[in-house]
């Protein structure tokens, strides 16, 4: 039977709960245990698929084509989990399957209520993560904050859960903020005892409190929390500040979380340690040996959480390379306004992430331009590979006007169009094309050079696609098409030849990179960049 960890947040948002919970996840790999990891969002969206990047972040793509919270990605980057549409609960998702329900009439007779009839669900999908991946130990984050209305139903489901299996079987871990107060120059338990004490009203008695701080906790701090909290001296786990997330689960293993955890839960375990991701990962990013400077263009630039697992990717790759990135951020409105010179003349590097809608686009297309045409390396994501087909179409095969019928359904040169399977579609909700699909590799290209395979599988998130009518026209101008899904003829790779390095791809390759394994084209894509002339 698996064991339970449950993550909830206290005082604030944006503690880094995500990262925490990653980060257990691997201690306790590390340990010999396997682990899943899973996220409750309250939110009444089914999934987070139809929410903007400003509402939301970034969208994460899992293996089984499920859209779902970032977090799940710094699961899958910190931990060898293989997390599916079961690893995302939301609010939503819990209340469609007990209202289908209730009209089929499995509930004849009696009065649906949030208490047993929801919270009941919430545990069913919790124990079948555990039932169907089989593993040691299942991680369930509570998003949101102790306090909330919204995740009051999840709350007493973890507390129902942890009552029915036991105490050995259930550990709560309650993360909080400890704030330092500059000019008293202290840090403050209170918030810290207030929260503890609303998990309290409702049944829940953390085991374990993380406190995320900016300054050291003292002792006497630490030995307040516990008595307050009620909880041992050595539950009190500060997390402090740290440069890279990928150094957190480092920081926890000097605290002995999990001996901590292990203990609690009774689990047998093996004497393992954390080397060999220190080495391989946190001393390459605390020590680079070169840096370079790549441009991001998006829309979204603003925002730290929407191309999350992008620039995480890209942290990937400067570590296969022993190299430190700043990344320069470019909203591409402002391309637009005062032209690409200006912001992108530095840049060793150019990528242009994914996204919806016409805002933007002109200026995403003119900086592709630049890239084109100064030969600096070029990544493009999904919309990045569409508008580097406009691009190429209008700059180089003369067809004026070239467009996306997403963006301008008139175009007399619609090079990227729906195809017939999507037209008939009206729901927004997960009617894209989703998750993984193959991708056969042409051997003469860069795409193979990276990956070194024939075939390879990706994720993806679009509706528009590669018009194949304008193929031959393209590639007869010098645009390779790497890489294609054999099932479907559909256009997953492009690449310009001649260029040093110019590729584009129609899936998210950025779902699927780990900071011990970059994936193949952000390795290649950040060596060309340090290869360019003056990096
Ligand atoms: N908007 C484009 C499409 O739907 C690209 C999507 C994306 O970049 N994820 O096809």
């Amino acid at each position: 039977m698996s064991k339970y960890i449950f993550v909830t947040g206290g005082v604030v948002s944006s503690l880094g709960k995500g990262i925490t919970s990653a980060s257990v996840g691997k201690l306790l790999e590390s340990r010999g245990l396997k682990v899943s990891l899973i996220k409750c969002d309250p939110y009444i969206n089914v999934d987070p698929g139809t929410m903007n990047p400003y509402q939301h972040g970034e969208v994460y793509v899992t293996e089984d084509g499920a859209e779902t919270d970032l977090d799940l990605g710094h699961y899958e980057r910190f931990t060898n989990a293989h997390l599916t549409k079961d690893n995302n609960i939301t609010t939503g998702k819990i209340y469609y399957s007990v209202i289908s329900k209730e009209r089929k009439g499995d509930y004849l007779g009696k009065t649906v209520q949030i208490i047993p009839h929801i919270t009941n669900e919430i545990k069913e999908a919790i124990k079948k993560v555990a039932q169907s991946q089989r593993v040691d130990v299942v991680i369930v984050e509570i998003g949101g904050t102790v306090g909330d209305i919204e995740s009051l139903p999840f709350l007493e489901a973890i507390r129902q859960l942890k009552l029915e299996v036991g105490r050995e079987y259930a550990v709560n871990i309650h993360m909080t903020l400890v704030p330092y107060i500059k000019s008293a120059g202290e840090i403050k338990t209170k918030p810290t005892q207030h929260s503890v004490g609303t998990l309290r009203e409702i049944g829940i008695i953390p085991d374990i409190i993380i406190c995320r701080t900016e300054k050291q906790l003292s002792k006497e701090a630490k030995d307040k929390i516990a008595l307050f909290c009620n909880v041992d001296k050595e539950a009190v786990i500060p997390a402090i500040d740290v440069r890279s997330i990928y150094e957190v689960p480092l920081c926890y293993k000097k605290e002995k979380l999990d001996s901590l955890i292990l203990r609690l839960l009774n689990l047998k375990h093996d004497e393992k340690d954390l080397r060999s991701w220190e080495n391989t990962v946190v001393n390459k990013i605390k020590r680079p040996k070169k840096e370079v400077k790549i441009a991001v263009v998006g829309k979204y630039i603003t925002l730290q959480d929407a191309y999350k697992s992008i620039y995480e990717a890209m942290v990937h790759g400067g570590i296969a390379n022993d190299a430190k990135l700043t990344i320069k951020r470019v909203d591409s409105e402002d391309i637009e306004k005062f032209g690409p010179e200006k912001f992108l003349k530095d840049a060793k590097g150019i990528l242009v992430p994914g996204g919806f809608g016409d805002r933007g686009i002109e200026g995403k297309i003119m900086a592709i331009k630049f890239a084109r045409e100064k030969e600096i390396p070029f990544l493009g994501l999904c919309l990045g590979m569409q508008t580097a087909v406009i691009e190429f179409a209008r700059g180089v095969c003369g067809l004026k006007g070239a467009n996306s019928t997403e963006f301008d359904s008139e175009t007399k040169y619609p090079v990227i169009s729906l195809i017939e399977e999507q037209k008939n579609i009206r729901d927004k909700g997960a009617t894209m094309r989703l998750g993984a699909y193959r991708c056969r590799l042409k051997k003469n290209s860069l795409s193979y050079q990276a990956y070194k395979k024939e075939e390879v599988s990706e994720r993806h998130r679009h509706r528009y696609e590669f018009n194949n009518k304008y193929r031959a026209l393209m590639e007869e101008k010098g645009m390779l098409f790497s890489g294609v899904n054999p099932g479907k003829n559909l256009v997953e790779i492009i690449e310009i030849k001649g260029h040093p390095w110019f590729v584009a791809c129609q899936f998210h390759p950025e779902f699927k990179s780990k900071p011990n394994k970059a994936h193949p084209l952000f390795r290649e894509f950040i060596r060309a960049t340090l290869e360019k002339k003056g990096a």
